[in-house]
């Protein structure tokens, strides 16, 4: 019987560490720095020797730990070769493999966002469901899908990727990823100023918004303040997300959304604004999908990372 596992959310700046017992309590929580130079050889190493460490520290037995889960930023296949990973130098890497060498235990590996769907469906805003769809609205849009308690990974490590759905016919600016009129450039918090800018242009009504540094978080603050142009900011953000959710509905038929990302700090009244245009368009099998914020914060990568080993 395994007593322990490790779960790790590898980022640009840092590596989140956690140990936890198999039940998911965080029995240990450290960062070490994301060392990038000469294409981020040095990170396998530094993770694996973070391991080692607190294995040593800890007088851990080898035989009563599960395993490694880790968490990485770009697309993971289903052997968990990194097939890039832009935010930390890396282009292809076969990172359980070079790590199940450094550290003697068996390893698993995902795509963060994914991951992190996963800590949230275990012990977060999604607990007690096994079918997830976790959308991140940050300064991007990610997502992850977890069907049946597993991660949908895909063919090319790109299952879950919601912020490129295309939901704007008429963008001309381009997406990150290339392409116009992805979801990301209209749900995230930069979509959000670049739909508030938009509409702050299209006439002179008057709105707070007019008067200080417009972001996500003054738009949401405005809506809740009743203010008029920004309620109809709102509702066209929740118009694309909502839509663009029951599609996804349309084709998985998740339990639960779970919403996290520093835009989700809006709290329940963004979820109001999800859900009323979800409700419009959802076939009618899927419209009881539930709607929560997601609830570990930062902390969804390892607990994530951790549940895939289990
Ligand atoms: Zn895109």
């Amino acid at each position: 019987m395994k007593k322990y596992c490790f779960g790790i959310d590898i980022g640009g700046t840092s590596v989140k560490c956690g140990l936890f017992d198999v039940k998911g309590e965080v029995l240990d929580k450290w960062e070490i720095k994301t060392r990038t130079e000469n294409n981020g050889i040095y990170i396998i190493p530094d993770v694996a020797g973070a391991i080692n460490n607190k294995i040593l520290e800890k007088q851990l037995e080898r035989e009563d730990i599960a395993g490694v889960g880790i968490g990485v930023p770009g697309p993971v296949n289903e052997a968990g070769d990194i097939l890039c990973a832009v935010n930390l130098h890396w282009g292809y890497v076969n990172l359980v493999e070079q790590m199940e060498k450094l550290i003697g235990l068996p390893v698993k590996a995902g795509n963060d966002a994914n991951v992190a769907a996963l800590g949230e469906m275990w012990k977060g805003g999604g607990a007690g469901y096994h079918n997830v769809v976790m959308v991140t609205l940050g300064t991007g849009v990610g997502g992850g899908i977890i069907i049946n308690g597993q991660i949908v990974t895909g063919s090319h490590g790109a299952g879950g990727e919601i912020g490129h759905v295309h939901v704007e016919d008429s963008m001309e600016e381009a997406c990150n990823c290339g392409n116009k009129g992805c979801l990301e450039q209209v749900a995230s918090a930069t979509g959000i100023v670049r739909l508030a800018n938009a509409r702050l242009a299209a006439d002179a009504e008057p709105s707070v918004l007019r008067d200080g540094e417009v972001s996500a978080k003054t738009v949401f603050d405005a809506v809740k303040a009743e203010d008029k142009v920004a309620m109809e900011i709102a509702e066209s953000f929740g118009k694309y997300l909502g839509s663009a959710l029951s599609v996804i509905a349309g084709v998985v038929d998740p339990e639960v959304f779970v919403i996290g990302g520093g835009v989700s700090k809006a709290g329940d009244i963004l979820l109001d604004y999800i859900r009323k245009y979800y409700n419009t368009y959802a076939f009618s099998a899927c419209k009881d999908a539930v709607f929560a914020l997601a609830e570990l914060g930062n902390d969804a990568g390892i607990f994530g990372a951790a549940k895939m080993i289990l």
